[in-house]
């Protein structure tokens, strides 16, 4: 395993208060976080599903509905308004 990817997963953390979200997005490839983006702006996805899809996919980072949910509202920091 590369150093990289063993202090990637010592500090996956997310930090206190901060957007489970925002902050998986921010480690993700640019072309995942599209993904996600999209995935999250779509209406016909629902979170606890997406999150579901998340949690069974070992290349994906687990996030909880409620704070994809959050983020795709507008209800963190990054205000985003995806639907
Ligand atoms: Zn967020």
């Amino acid at each position: 395993m590369a150093l990289a990817d063993i202090a990637n997963r010592l500090t996956d953390e997310v930090p206190w208060r901060t957007c489970a979200t925002c902050h998986h997005l921010e480690q993700m490839s640019p072309a995942d976080a599209k993904t996600l983006r999209a995935l999250l702006a779509d209406r016909g996805v629902r979170f606890k599903d997406l999150a579901r899809e998340l949690e069974e996919d070992p290349d994906s980072p687990t996030i909880p509905w409620e704070a994809l949910s959050r983020h795709a509202r507008g209800g963190c920091s990054a205000r985003e308004n995806l639907r």
